[in-house]
């Protein structure tokens, strides 16, 4: 850049420019005078007129005019609402390219954060058919046109884009959302109008068991007072046979976080079921269960290959939801202790080692971060410690705790590679050594990676 710091474009001006890289959004990259701008829709070699929308100080955003070359990792558009809400940041970019782009993620972090180049990564485990596999839809309901209208948020905006196939999304979940919404509109449920805090119906969640095919419909509402649910509900169940639980969330505040406290139930179970790996699970709708189910398998079965369990073993698993990956691995261990925050997680996680006549695995309500210094500080053992953190990765009092356990052996389930890579350094200081890292597809056409890493007690 120059020495004054004058940035070297103008707003709305256009430049011809060739993209270099991606941002780990999966933007790409172009410099002019060697400032950034970073333009959606465009791939590294690409060459493309652009027009600049956005100026920072340091880097600026532009919008693809023309394409002058393309890449060949380049592929049609399924449709160009796609890009505009940004579900599908990287649809122009062919599944192979994807694999790859996220095994690279995984490579530079892996370089420029953990500073542990020699790591082995590998490819990324794809999918078949990357399409039509998410078995959770929360779509927003908004008044367009004077009708109730489904559809998905414009990229950083508030306005609802009407949208009736979302291509990632399991179909059977698409069609359920255009019934509900069709009865909502048969009998005129207001829908909500985000800026004075009015209407009611917020969002449809759908959410459907991949080889049980029971769904659970949840209407987020502003208030508690809903309809006339005497007509509703039958109109749903009748509409759709899979429904097994129909329920109320009541989120009265002005925030982007879709759901409220308040749970009701209004039709049916509590709960609805789903199998992975020949376990059943009970699901409710507060509780986190994996988007993608044939992909989850294929995660956990990595992690059950990693552990190596004799049955002899005392196994961990941290942030375990409702308990997937603890019930996984009770089959071939010892004992499993899993430790999980939301209550309503660890009901479902108990409940499911019942179902599946698991007897060998408890589960602890609480931060995993406290019940594992707890645990260190009573003298607790364990061999194997799985952890599968939020975004936000370990807190390092986690991490000091692994250190004074002394398991084994530690296997790090990460939806972000930028916090595992800070992890792995720490565990590697620590005294772990960082052995290898799977990355494994869960969000086809998305820039979501998530990846299984194996460490072992140096
Ligand atoms: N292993 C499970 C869940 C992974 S998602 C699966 O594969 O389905 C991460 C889970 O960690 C969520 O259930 C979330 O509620 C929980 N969680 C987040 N922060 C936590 C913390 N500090 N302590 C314990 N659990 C936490």
């Amino acid at each position: 850049m120059k020495a004054n710091k004058e940035i070297p474009v103008k707003k709305n001006e256009k430049y011809t420019v060739k993209v270099e890289d991606l941002t780990h959004e999966g933007m790409g990259v172009a410099k002019i005078e060697g400032y950034p701008l970073f333009i959606e829709n465009a791939l590294p070699g690409e060459e493309m007129e652009v027009k600049i929308h956005k100026t920072g100080k340091s880097f600026g955003f532009a919008k693809a005019m023309k394409r002058l070359t393309s890449s060949q990792n380049r592929v049609e558009l399924q449709d160009e609402n796609y890009t505009r809400v940004g579900i599908t940041p990287l649809q122009h970019m062919s599944y192979p390219a994807q694999l790859d782009f996220k095994r690279q993620q995984v490579r530079n972090v892996m370089q420029r954060i953990a500073k542990l180049p020699e790591v082995p990564v590998f490819e990324t485990i794809g999918m078949a058919e990357p399409w039509g596999y998410r078995n959770k839809a929360q779509i927003p309901v908004r008044k367009i046109d004077d009708k109730l209208t489904t559809g998905f948020f414009r990229k950083n905006s508030h306005d609802v884009i009407p949208m009736e196939n979302f291509k990632i999304q399991d179909p059977k979940i698409d069609k359920a959302i255009l019934v509900v919404r069709d009865i909502m509109r048969e009998f005129n449920v207001k829908p909500y109008n985000e800026g004075p805090n009015t209407g009611n119906l917020r969002h449809i969640i759908v959410r459907r068991g991949y080889y049980t095919g029971e769904m659970m419909i949840i209407l987020v509402t502003r208030t508690p007072k809903l309809f006339p649910t005497s007509k509703i509900l039958p109109a749903i169940t009748e509409a759709l046979p899979e429904v097994v639980s129909i329920v109320q969330n009541v989120n009265p505040t002005r925030t982007n976080t879709i759901m409220g406290d308040e749970n009701i139930v209004l039709w049916g179970r509590d709960n609805y079921r789903d199998s992975l790996l020949g376990n059943t699970f009970e699901i409710s709708a507060r509780s986190f269960y994996q988007v993608n189910p044939t992909q989850t398998e294929k995660l956990y079965q990595t992690v059950l290959d990693y552990a190596e369990l004799t049955g002899e073993e005392t196994v961990i698993d941290a942030y375990c939801g409702i308990g997937t990956i603890s019930l996984s691995l009770a089959k071939a261990a010892k004992q499993v202790y899993g430790i999980e925050m939301i209550e309503a997680a660890v009901e479902n996680a108990k409940n499911n080692a019942e179902i599946n006549e698991i007897d060998n695995v408890t589960f602890e309500t609480g931060l995993a971060e406290e019940v594992m210094l707890q645990w260190s500080d009573e003298d607790m053992k364990a061999d194997l410690v799985v952890v599968d953190p939020p975004r936000k990765g370990l807190e390092p009092s986690f991490i000091e705790a692994v250190v004074k356990m002394q398991p084994t052996k530690m296997i790090y389930v990460s939806c972000n590679p930028a916090t595992l890579a800070r992890d792995l350094a720490l565990l590697n200081e620590g005294g772990y050594s960082v052995e290898k890292i799977q990355p494994v597809d869960l969000f086809p056409q998305t820039h979501h990676v998530e990846s299984v890493t194996l460490l072992v007690k140096k």
